[in-house]
């Protein structure tokens, strides 16, 4: 796998605010953050994405968020915490290390994420269902 600029952060070559280290999980503060306190939870294993992570690197990375997530609220005094995740360039995936984003948030914050819209027909929502079961197996 390419190597990313999250890579060199794991090797200590670039800096990072550092923030959780385990043997298989560290976190940094977000360089651009959405609010002071948005940081990035990353597999030191390489995946590019969620769609290439082995499943132990997968529990690692999602037990330092749920660690993480209180004490990033905590420590901000924020309400609420986005948990985000990119996959892949048409989903706004940037740096193809894994990783995912927790955004602290905040009352009135402005911050607005999607906008649904609800099926057309029952028929297309079972449609879509039916697929994602059978893709499953
Ligand atoms: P994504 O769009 O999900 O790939 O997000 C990549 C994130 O990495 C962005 O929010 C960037 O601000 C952040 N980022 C890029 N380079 C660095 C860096 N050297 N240290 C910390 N965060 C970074």
């Amino acid at each position: 796998m390419a190597e990313t600029i999250f890579s060199k952060i794991i090797h200590k070559e670039i800096p990072a605010t550092v923030v959780y280290e385990d043997e298989q999980a560290m976190a940094f503060l977000d360089a651009t953050p959405v609010h002071p306190g948005h940081t990035l939870v990353i597999p030191k294993e390489a995946s590019r994405n969620l769609l290439e992570i082995s499943g132990e690197s997968w529990g690692a990375v999602t037990e330092a968020v749920r660690k993480l997530a209180p004490a990033i609220m905590k420590a901000t005094g924020a309400s609420g915490i986005n948990i985000l995740m990119n996959n892949g360039q048409v989903a706004g995936q940037v740096v193809f290390h894994t990783h995912i984003h927790l955004i602290p948030r905040f009352e009135g914050d402005g911050l607005e994420l999607w906008h649904g819209t609800p099926y057309k027909t029952p028929e297309e929502s079972k449609e879509i269902g039916e697929k994602i079961i059978e893709a499953l197996k």
